[in-house]
């Protein structure tokens, strides 16, 4: 019999993720708030690493690559991983295989946007009630922190220019003046890859600074002038740990703490979290919505840290990085899965002095 309510508070990744995996209760039906603006939402890829946890999503991926490069002027580091490729699905796609996935007997559907007063969540003037709330409405950002910035578009080209077995997970060979700054390229067949201009940086650049850049770059490194633009993206993430605690509910996705802030990655720990809180409605456990290891959070502040003092070292700390490991670890070190002895191989690969400036730097600023 079904006898408890739960309410899920947005229409995005975390919200939808979450919704679909309510079909492991029995007991429990549920209320999903999408929010006035979910349909106008842009389309854009997520990209992971394949890992059990995301295995739905790499069934239904958009494209898969077992190969991926880090590259700088000095170096070029290719990894492999038959086990752990590196995918992409759009966020319309996945949305989608989530919501074919509600009971319509189990859901009920509100369009209208959850506004929030004195802690308390209402829509249309009614307050949310039910055993269980769950929040994914994006969060205000933190000022003043390093952030993620990025822009870019699909290119396409009248003649074979990629290679569509290797993916440019970072290119450093562009501007590197204004803070970190690399290309990410995605090649969909030898003549159309999506390429994003991506900076960790405070200052958000204008429009032309990220087209510009890939411009530059695909004439310096693909001798490529004329091309077709289209699906534009670009995106800002914060590179802080966001984590909101509500008296009213728990808080998923961004603003519930999903986002690894030293990569920005998200999609993995979103799947992670969903399955996770689940496991603790089943059975009967307090509900904890937090995803990362409190080592892997003490550790991203101090690279965050070097990156912010010290940003023309990423090329060196990046191509390090990509020296040490196999393409198995690093695949499972940005989905959250590192073993002690990968933890360790980063350690050694970063250079010493800033990460222990760095290191000192975090623990007395606490
Ligand atoms: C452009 C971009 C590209 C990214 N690419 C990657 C990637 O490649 N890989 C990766 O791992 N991560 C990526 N991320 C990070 C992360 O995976 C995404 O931001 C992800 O969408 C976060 O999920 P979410 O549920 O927290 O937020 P969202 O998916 O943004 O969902 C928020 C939802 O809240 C709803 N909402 C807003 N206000 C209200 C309201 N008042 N009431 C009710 N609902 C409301 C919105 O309509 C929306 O449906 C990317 C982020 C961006 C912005």
């Amino acid at each position: 019999m079904i006898n408890k309510e739960i309410n899920i508070i947005g229409g995005g990744c975390s919200a939808l993720s979450l919704a679909r995996l309510i079909n492991k209760l029995p007991n429990y039906k549920f209320n999903l708030f999408l929010g006035d603006k979910n349909k106008i939402n842009k389309d854009h890829f997520w990209g992971f690493w394949k890992v059990e946890i995301n295995e739905e999503a790499y069934d239904n991926a958009n494209h898969v690559w077992s190969k991926w490069s880090i590259n700088t002027n000095d170096s070029k580091h290719i990894l492999t991983s038959m086990k752990h490729p590196y995918c992409v699905i759009k966020r319309h796609l996945w949305l989608e295989i989530c919501r074919k996935q509600l009971q319509s007997e189990k859901t009920t559907i509100f369009e209208n946007d959850v506004l929030e007063k004195d802690d308390k969540l209402f829509i249309k003037n009614k307050k949310i009630k039910g055993n269980l709330v769950f929040d994914s409405r994006p969060p205000k950002l933190p000022s003043n922190v390093l952030l993620q910035h990025f822009e870019g578009f699909v290119v396409t080209s009248n003649k074979d220019v990629f290679d569509e077995k290797l993916v440019t997970l970072m290119d450093f060979r562009c501007d590197q003046s204004r803070g970190m700054h690399f290309i990410y390229l995605l090649p969909f067949s030898k003549r159309k890859a999506l390429v994003e201009s991506t900076m960790f940086s405070k200052i958000v650049e204008n429009k032309e600074y990220y087209s510009t850049e890939i411009s530059k770059y695909l004439k310096n490194y693909y001798n490529l002038i004329e091309f077709k633009k289209s699906d534009h993206e670009k995106g800002i993430i914060p590179m802080h740990y966001i984590f909101n605690e509500s008296k009213e509910a728990y808080n998923i996705g961004t603003r519930g703490g999903a986002v690894r802030p030293s990569s920005g990655y998200a999609f993995t720990f979103i799947q992670k979290q969903a399955y996770q809180i689940i496991s603790q409605i089943k059975n009967r456990k307090k509900i904890n919505t937090k995803i990362h290891n409190n080592i892997d959070l003490f550790l991203d502040k101090i690279f965050i840290n070097v990156i912010n003092e010290y940003p023309l070292l990423a090329p060196k700390i990046f191509s390090g990085l990509a020296r040490k490991l196999n393409g198995d670890e690093m695949a499972k070190f940005m989905s959250g899965y590192a073993s002690l002895i990968t933890t360790c191989k980063i350690i050694i690969s970063m250079p010493k002095i800033p990460f222990i400036k760095s290191f000192f730097n975090v623990v007395f600023r606490k």
